[in-house]
């Protein structure tokens, strides 16, 4: 039999669990509530008990080899929270590993819930097979996994694959983070919709699209998901937010081949919906920013993990590093 691990994907409203093996998701994914208002105590006892109900389902705490867990922020060397964010007041400062081994007699590994997507595209799709990839997920921010020699690579205080804070353009625009010019300022989600608004503005009377009188008409309602809409229907407003993006995302993935020289790159995220127009359009801008023989050696795909990406990539952090 396979070994098999415990996976936690520690969101803002839900906590996701299952147990995970070499095959991915055995039986199913149980949501329990965060219930976040309740600070970190109340978060722990959550995960707590959905660990125990998931290790009673799968033969008791013995039968797995660890727990993994996925959190937003980022989860230093002795399993403390750093930077637990704003949606999880009191999750800072807690410490996982401790109470679940006093509890399972368990060990755990955890890590920021978008790097360890990347082990879950490592291990059940689109990195099988490969050792180094680096994996850009592109939602309301860009974040990011590094796998070197088939293991996720943490950094020497657990806060490596901050990829969406490549500064790519120099007094660019300003980031949450504090840089400037940061590639998630114009290739997530939220970056997309912003280039719209601010292109829309400055089109100049006679020159304005479609997608120009949208965004002026109704500001709110714009998403990156239209703006690709009227990309699609050759909108001129919609190509040039659309080429920018793109431009921008190539040069952090080039940064990034020209860094790792990975066997792959894979791109996730809503903003990948889209489909095979940005992935084009993001491999002819990488190959402008990094070295030829370097590029024509790495793949850039796109990513395979759907849903439950999070809880898959919480299970095989356990199994990497216990397995
Ligand atoms: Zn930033």
């Amino acid at each position: 039999m396979g070994k098999k691990a415990i996976g936690i994907d520690l969101g803002g409203t839900a906590i996701k669990g299952a147990i995970i093996d070499e095959g991915g998701i055995c039986g199913g994914v149980i949501r329990v509530p965060t219930e976040a208002q309740g600070g970190g105590r109340r978060i722990m006892e959550n995960i707590l008990s959905l660990i125990g109900r998931l290790a009673e389902g799968g033969g008791g705490p013995g039968a797995f080899i660890g727990v993994g867990i996925g959190t937003p922020g980022f989860v230093d060397s002795d399993g403390v929270i750093l930077n637990g964010g704003a949606n999880l007041p009191g999750w800072t400062g807690m410490q996982v590993y401790a109470p679940i081994a006093e509890r399972f007699g368990l060990r755990s590994s955890a890590a920021n819930d978008v790097t360890s997507v990347a082990l879950a595209e490592l291990m059940f799709g689109a990195g099988r097979g490969v050792k180094n990839m680096v994996c850009f997920a592109l939602g309301t921010g860009v974040g990011g996994g590094i796998v070197t020699n088939g293991r996720l690579y943490k950094g020497s205080h657990g806060m490596a694959g901050e990829i969406g804070h490549i500064v790519v353009e120099t007094n660019g625009e300003e980031c949450p983070c504090g840089q400037r010019g940061c590639v998630e300022r114009y290739a997530s989600a939220t970056g997309i919709v912003k280039m719209a608004a601010a292109m829309a503005k400055e089109a100049a009377d006679g020159n304005v699209t479609e997608l120009a009188e949208f965004v002026r008409a109704n500001p709110g309602e714009v998403t990156s998901k239209l703006v690709y809409e009227y990309a699609a229907k050759g909108d001129a407003l919609a190509l040039r937010v659309h080429e920018r993006a793109c431009d921008m995302l190539g040069r952090a993935v080039g940064i990034v081949i020209n860094t790792f020289s990975p066997d792959r790159v894979v791109l996730g995220g809503g903003v990948m919906m889209a489909g095979s127009v940005v992935l084009e359009a993001v491999k002819r801008y990488a190959a402008l920013h990094c070295w030829p023989e370097i590029f024509k050696l790495c793949e850039i795909v796109p990513a395979r993990m759907g849903e439950d990406a999070g809880v898959l990539g919480a299970g095989a952090l356990a199994l990497e590093e216990f397995g």
